[in-house]
């Protein structure tokens, strides 16, 4: 009997090759993983064997009796019918069957009594040998007399292993001759012409002496250059690369600089790059400099055009679109930061609403697109009769607000009579319709508030009564709160 190959034990003491008539013996094989089965059937189809797979033990003993089988190859985990149980009812049946078991615990107890028995023949252990699985297929159906008893098999294996071997072959040719490669100075050469980026030397009076051709696509230098070109001539207005360049030839030059630029072009355009510089000293040579010079144009473009997008997107957020006057949210956040430091210092912040008179009226009257209008030159007018640190805000419809930080009761009154004859003597109003005349109520608030409760909340209740009572008193005035005496009082 010969000895069976390495990965599948045969039971030798049991075995015996079976005797079949067919041209084509007929194995069944039952897997519950498709995978396996596919590649046990492929390789048993390829050695000259018939096929009849399943996928669990039930349906393959269901069907034994009518295929005419002359051996059986199990996997022994499986769903319903194990391996072992299924090769004992195979053998109950057909006690000279060969039967295989495929399995991954050779040295388990169950699979070792089963053999012991003589109910399996050879176990096929994973990750199993295709070429010694069908060697001992063969062996126990009669097939493997020849001198070269698993050659049909074999071969498809065979030529599977030769291209293997040959891709292996290929790749350690290749890193043989890559390693051959490093250390010619034609390689070096090659690969500083492949970059991408552009490397460029420049000598010490600034003069570009070499140049890869990443250099020559990027600043479009014309061939053979090298030596009459200025990098000067390279660098934008106001550039300081060129001068200093010359501290890389001082004793100590910087170790290596990394920075962000604009370079130009031969047809004068202007690109943004990132690019390093260092100091290159060949042996026996006047040392240069190396500019790395990264194109990064596109990129850069693209982040400002975002930069700008969210700085347009920030201010509208903040922004009436009617009068382009600060909106009530950055009002009341600007207020709050405002109130704290009152709070916090006792300084002095004056607060003036104003309201407009028979807003209504105008629009009744002349149209809603004049009263826009009056509103939007307003907001105009008032600017003009403000500070810079002063904040104006469309606060709701017709309604302003004045924040004056630093400002006292005095100064306050003063402005708010300056907003309040602004208003009604302009000469805007006649320019957006005959006869058009506007006028506003205004309240005032000054603080720190030395009697009075002083919150946030306190100090608007206080400047919309102020308003209120303007109105109250006949509009087109100022009515200011005293907290000394909490009342308020026309200025
Ligand atoms: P009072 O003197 O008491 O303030 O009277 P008023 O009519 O101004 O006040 P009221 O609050 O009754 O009405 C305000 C009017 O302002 C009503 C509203 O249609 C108008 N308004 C608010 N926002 C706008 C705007 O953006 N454009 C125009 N054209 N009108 C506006
Ligand atoms: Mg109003
Ligand atoms: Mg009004």
């Amino acid at each position: 009997m010969e000895i069976p190959p390495n990965n599948v034990d045969a039971n030798t003491s049991t075995a015996s090759s079976r005797m079949t008539k067919r041209v084509r013996p007929r194995v069944m094989v039952v897997d519950d993983d498709p995978i396996i089965g596919c590649v046990l059937a492929g390789a048993l189809n390829r050695g000259g064997f018939d096929v009849e797979t399943f996928n669990n033990g039930i349906e393959a003993l269901e069907s034994f009796d009518h295929l005419e089988l002359d051996m059986v190859v199990a996997d022994w985990i499986m769903p319903g019918l194990d391996g072992i149980s299924l090769i004992d009812a195979l053998k109950d049946k057909d006690p000279d069957l060969p039967a295989m078991l495929i399995t991954s615990y050779v040295q388990d107890e169950r699979v070792q009594s089963a053999c012991d028995r003589g109910r399996i023949d050879a176990v096929l252990s994973k990750p199993f040998n295709l070429k010694k699985f069908l060697g001992t297929v063969s062996y126990f159906l009669g097939m493997n007399d020849s001198a070269e008893p698993l050659s049909p098999a074999s071969r498809p294996l065979d030529e599977a292993a030769q291209i293997a071997a040959r891709i292996e072959k290929l790749k350690s040719d290749s890193v043989d001759g890559w390693k051959a490669m490093v250390g010619r100075e034609s390689f070096f050469e090659q690969i500083h012409q492949s970059v991408i980026d552009a490397i460029i030397m420049v000598d010490r009076d600034g003069r570009i002496i070499h140049y890869n051709r990443g250099a020559a696509r990027m600043f479009g230098f014309q061939p053979n250059q090298a030596g009459n070109l200025m990098l000067s001539d390279y660098c934008p207005v106001g550039s300081l690369l060129p001068s200093t360049l010359m501290q890389f030839f001082q004793p100590h030059p910087p170790v290596e600089e990394q920075s962000e630029s604009f370079f130009r072009r031969a047809n004068g355009e202007e690109f943004y790059t990132v690019f390093s510089v260092s100091l290159f000293e060949p042996d026996h040579q006047e040392p240069a400099v190396l500019l790395v010079v990264k194109d990064i144009n596109d990129r850069h473009t693209m982040e400002r055009r975002i930069a700008e997008k969210n700085r347009n997107l920030e201010l509208m957020a903040i922004t009436d679109p009617l009068t382009g006057l600060y909106n009530r949210r950055f009002f009341d956040h600007k207020l709050a930061e405002e109130f704290r430091r009152v709070e916090r210092y006792q300084s002095s912040l004056s607060l003036i609403m104003i309201d407009f008179d028979h807003f209504k009226i105008i629009n009744d009257t002349f149209g809603h697109l004049a009263g826009d209008k009056v509103l939007s030159f307003a907001a105009s007018e008032l600017t003009n009769g403000l500070r810079d640190v002063d904040t104006l805000a469309r606060w709701g419809g017709e309604e302003f607000m004045v924040l004056l930080p630093e400002t006292g009761e005095e100064m306050a009154v003063m402005v708010a009579r300056r907003l309040h004859s602004l208003i009604s003597t302009s000469k805007k109003w006649r320019t957006i319709a005959k006869g058009l005349e506007v006028t506003a109520s205004l309240g005032l608030v000054s603080l720190p508030w030395t009697s009075a409760k002083m919150t946030l909340t306190n100090v608007i209740e206080a400047l919309d009564k102020s308003l209120y009572q303007a109105k109250e008193n006949g509009r087109n005035r100022i009515i200011r709160y005293l907290d000394t005496t909490n009342t308020f009082e026309a200025v």
